[in-house]
């Protein structure tokens, strides 16, 4: 995986694919399709990540995004991606109604991996 620097607080460090074990997390792409998003797991920061070419050597710039904007893709990345139902993909606004649908129509905890006894 790549490694990036925070334009922020300048951790260094790896994007890891599974949720708070790197540096930074992926948090999907920019609206552009093209860039992809991180969170800096230091600061908290939004970044975008920048890639660019420097003496052959690919080296990942970032940028940080702004605070306002950020806080709205949190939010999105949280309903879509974090309160989605494993089973079926229907999508939730809270932690609570993703268990109880878990629940109700899969018999299943919120981990997805246990039957209900
Ligand atoms: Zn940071
Ligand atoms: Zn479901």
């Amino acid at each position: 995986m790549a490694k990036l620097t925070c334009a922020s607080c300048e951790t260094r460090g790896e994007v890891d694919l599974r949720p708070g074990e790197g540096a930074f997390d992926i948090r999907g792409r920019w609206p552009d399709g093209n860039r992809p998003v991180v969170k800096c797991n230091s600061c908290e920061h939004g970044l975008v990540v920048q890639p660019r070419f420097d003496f052959m050597i690919w080296w990942p710039k970032t940028l940080v995004i702004p605070e306002e904007t950020w806080r709205r893709m949190q939010r999105q990345w949280r309903e879509q991606v974090e309160l989605r139902c494993r089973q079926c993909g229907k999508t939730f606004t809270t932690e609570r109604s993703l268990q109880d649908h878990m629940t109700a129509k899969h018999g299943l905890d919120s981990s997805g991996e246990q039957p209900r006894a």
